[in-house]
């Protein structure tokens, strides 16, 4: 993990994303600068990326398809794209294979389809308390899930993780894991959880969703055995728009069995009764690609790795420090991590005592211009452990047409944010504070 965190650095890396001075309308008849500290749902594009695009867009072609310039080009394009992914998480440029994906939750859907065509007489999968729905409800109704326990903080519990891998014994196929989460923000030492699944003989898939846009990711470490087997993400939260993801994992796992999506562009040859898969990736790569996405997608991924993930990880920190340290005095105020675990993303999740989340979310933006989001953040379980309800609570407020329904108010910071918005959140906390009684 990135080490030595500046607080006084006050870079500003504001010019680098598109619609930061958007001005935005207020309850109040007013208009203000807009602020945006819901980076954990969506970013905002590098203005590189929307240059970048529109500059290809009079390119783009079929892939695969045509013999065309622009077929070339674009094919081209596709194609070393997946080196470029590769590289940006360290993976076997020889061994593994990217496949491209709409997001993380399609590549997720992906992976639990094949590997419940390979279960090698393992049919128990790991998950966590602490997951996005994504990375839980696509295994349930293919293997034995189990959840790793997370401690008083809402961090995972590598004892726990022990246990349960003891308990199956050989019974794991996969243990799948967040790399960080997206409520709490805090951060899995995925290598050393790699190495235990490792050791029973299971493989680890790791959610890169809340890891790649914020610091460096190595899949292969050489030669050890805390290696990644397979990872996925989206680029709508790494300064790309919406529509293109990937899922990188060893080459032989994507040979066998049936694709999760089957048409044209996955098949070699089919007759009317026997059909000849395509190599991967592009077995699992069915119908025409998003290329506009994965070229957005590519760009960033370049702009990325020009800032470089640790000047990246080091200013979210500063700020997430600094936001902390401020927060902290405001009266009623509840955070749901703590303060000082150092090993998290930017991400802070808390409520005021006698303001409903929603309220709180609505009053940020409406009145102040500041987008937060409220709820459970598709982390269901974990949310309502972090609040302390049970499954049977919400169960019952399900049931109840009156429930009004608890939740988090969570502010996540990108690299272009600054420490004079957090001045603002603030002053508008503060504000909140003083006029609820
Ligand atoms: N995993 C995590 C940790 C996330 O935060 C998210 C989105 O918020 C996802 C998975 C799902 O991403 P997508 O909606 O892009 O598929």
């Amino acid at each position: 993990m990135p080490q030595n965190i500046r607080y006084n650095n006050m870079h500003s890396y504001r010019n680098l994303v598109a619609g930061v001075d958007t001005r935005i309308p207020l309850d109040n008849g007013s208009y203000t600068t807009g602020i945006n500290f819901d980076n954990a749902a969506t970013t905002p594009p590098f203005l590189s990326v929307i240059n970048e695009v529109d500059s290809f867009i009079p390119w783009y072609s079929s892939v695969h398809r045509g013999k065309g310039y622009k077929s070339v080009v674009s094919t081209n394009l596709y194609e070393e794209g997946r080196n470029t992914i590769k590289d940006f998480v360290k993976a076997d440029r020889d061994n593994d294979t990217v496949v491209y994906t709409k997001n993380t939750t399609e590549a997720i859907n992906i992976l639990a389809c094949i590997l419940s065509q390979q279960k090698n007489g393992r049919d128990v999968v790991l998950s966590t308390w602490m997951e996005h729905a994504a990375n839980d409800l696509p295994w349930r109704d293919k293997f034995t899930v189990d959840y790793i326990e997370t401690d008083d903080y809402g961090r995972l519990s590598m004892n726990n993780l022990e246990d349960k891998l003891k308990k199956y014994k050989d019974k794991v196929r996969l243990v799948t894991v967040t790399g960080a989460s997206n409520v709490t923000g805090y951060l899995n030492d995925i290598n050393t959880i790699a190495e235990l699944a490792h050791r029973h003989g299971a493989e680890i898939h790791v959610d890169g969703a809340q890891l790649v846009p914020h610091l460096p990711v190595e899949m292969k470490p050489y030669r050890t055995a805390s290696y990644i087997d397979y990872m996925s993400f989206s680029a709508h939260k790494m300064y790309a728009p919406y529509g293109s993801g990937a899922l990188i994992g060893p080459k032989s796992a994507f040979e066998k069995g049936l694709p999760y999506c089957q048409g044209g562009s996955a098949i070699s040859l089919v007759t009317h009764n026997k059909i000849w898969w395509e190599e991967p990736p592009h077995k699992d790569e069915a119908g025409t690609p998003n290329l506009l996405g994965i070229a957005a997608m590519l760009s960033a991924i370049k702009a990325l790795t020009s800032l470089g993930m640790d000047n990246i990880f080091n200013h979210e920190a500063a700020l997430l420090q600094y936001a902390y340290e401020k927060m902290k005095s405001i009266p009623g105020i509840t955070f749901y991590s703590h303060p000082e675990i150092q090993e998290t993303i930017g991400v802070i999740p808390f409520n005021v005592e006698g303001v409903h989340h929603s309220l709180m979310s609505a009053i940020l933006s409406y009145e102040a211009g500041i987008a937060v989001r409220n709820g459970f953040f598709c982390a269901h379980p974990y949310c309502e452990r972090l609040l302390g309800y049970s499954a049977q609570d919400m169960e019952d407020m399900m049931k109840d047409p009156n429930s009004i329904f608890p939740g988090i108010v969570r502010a996540s910071f990108g690299i272009y944010n600054g420490f004079y918005e957090i001045d603002r959140f603030i002053a508008c906390l503060n504000q909140i504070v003083l006029n609820k009684k």
